[in-house]
């Protein structure tokens, strides 16, 4: 078989297991740093306090301000904090959108990240910062926007509501499904991408079942880390073009797009690739898109791009954004054939590939 490819291991130190949030300080004084800025959402405040109570001396303050999309005012006055209170890196506890504002302080002052994710979005592990501003999302990558250390404990991940764990799980596994047919894809991200999806195949319906069993919880983390990996680590494809979009243009929620239209963005591209997709059939037990449509419908994912508000008359409009400057994908895209694939998803129809 002819081979060419290049591989690139990630810099970061990952970190597994339960209670390991604990070492969080440790890990501070391995990065040569003395005070840690804590940064979460207003919702997860009081795990935040907690943390830096932990930290004691190590913690700087706690700025519990981080929003959805990474907004630059919101950085803005994180910044001022950082400068205030001396802090020298960052922890991040929370989801992407916390992720999302350590990430924008590391980019502007190069601080170190410890990051400890409790969603499975996946950005913890990705050298890549969404932030908005002025209603407009651009994305950067460098080098300094990827976190030092991932801290994946599944004792801060059991009060993550159902509903959102398992949109939350699908957006991951979305990553996974493009780094199978990604233009750069190399031998390690393959792997990664389908251990990624074996992994939440497992973990989504026994979170459901069971969300505060600590060892499916931990499942889910891997499938986490594993799936957010290979999205720092190849390009991505028209499914996420077209959630940019969605939640670009329409503020259509991020996880909950992402969960509606992996079977048919899925199902679109096997036509195209069905070797590259073969193991998410094989997976999912069915065809890619049917296989993935049914397994979301059987743990409680919404289905259909109207149950989030988009109009029927918001598909033209979208369609025409995606297909604008489109990303690179293995199966032509044009207009129709992305205004039918919004149609299919706005309904919640089975993809029939
Ligand atoms: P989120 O971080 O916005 O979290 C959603 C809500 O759930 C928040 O209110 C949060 O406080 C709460 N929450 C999170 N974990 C919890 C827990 N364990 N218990 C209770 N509540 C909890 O959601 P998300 O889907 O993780 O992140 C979405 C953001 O991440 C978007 O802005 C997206 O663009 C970004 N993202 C970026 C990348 C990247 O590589 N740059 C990758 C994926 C997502």
């Amino acid at each position: 078989m002819s081979r060419t490819f290049t591989y690139q291991g990630s810099a970061a130190h990952i970190v597994f297991g339960e209670g390991k949030a604990e070492t969080a300080g440790e890990w501070i004084e391995k990065l040569d740093c003395k005070k840690a800025l804590v940064l979460s959402t207003s919702n997860q405040k009081e795990d935040a306090a907690r943390l830096a109570e932990k930290l004691g001396p190590l913690a700087a303050c706690v700025f519990a301000e981080a929003v959805m999309h990474t907004p630059v005012e919101v950085t803005e006055t994180a910044m001022q904090v950082v400068a205030d209170s001396g802090a020298d890196c960052v922890v991040s506890l929370g989801g992407g959108s916390t992720t999302g504002l350590g990430k924008a302080i590391a980019y502007r002052t190069d601080l170190p990240q410890i990051v400890i994710p409790t969603t499975y979005a996946g950005s913890e592990v990705t050298p890549i910062l969404g932030q908005t501003e002025g209603g407009r999302k651009t994305t950067v990558r460098s080098p300094k926007i990827l976190p030092e250390v991932v801290i994946y404990d599944a004792t801060l991940t059991t009060g993550l509501p159902v509903g959102l764990s398992v949109t939350s799980g699908l957006n991951a596994m979305a990553h996974a499904v493009e780094a199978l047919y990604a233009q750069d894809r190399n031998p390690i991200s393959s792997l990664m991408a389908a251990e990624g999806l074996r992994a939440f195949k497992a973990a989504l319906p026994a979170i459901v079942k069971s969300p505060a069993d600590l060892s499916v919880r931990s499942d889910g983390l891997y499938g986490a880390w594993l799936c957010g990996t290979v999205l720092g680590a190849v390009g991505m494809a028209l499914h996420h073009k077209i959630c940019h979009t969605l939640g670009g243009t329409f503020d259509t929620p991020h996880a909950e797009t992402h969960a509606i239209m992996l079977p048919h963005t899925a199902g679109f591209n096997a036509v195209a690739v069905p070797d590259l997709l073969a193991p998410v059939a094989e997976i999912f037990s069915g065809s890619v898109g049917g296989g993935l449509w049914d397994f979301a419908r059987s743990i409680g994912a919404p289905m259909a791009l109207r149950d989030l508000g988009l109009t029927e008359a918001d598909l033209d409009k979208a369609a025409g954004i995606a297909t604008e400057n489109p990303y690179w994908n293995p199966r032509p895209i044009d207009k129709p054939s992305i205004r039918a694939l919004l149609q299919q998803a706005w309904e919640g129809s089975r993809p029939a590939a």
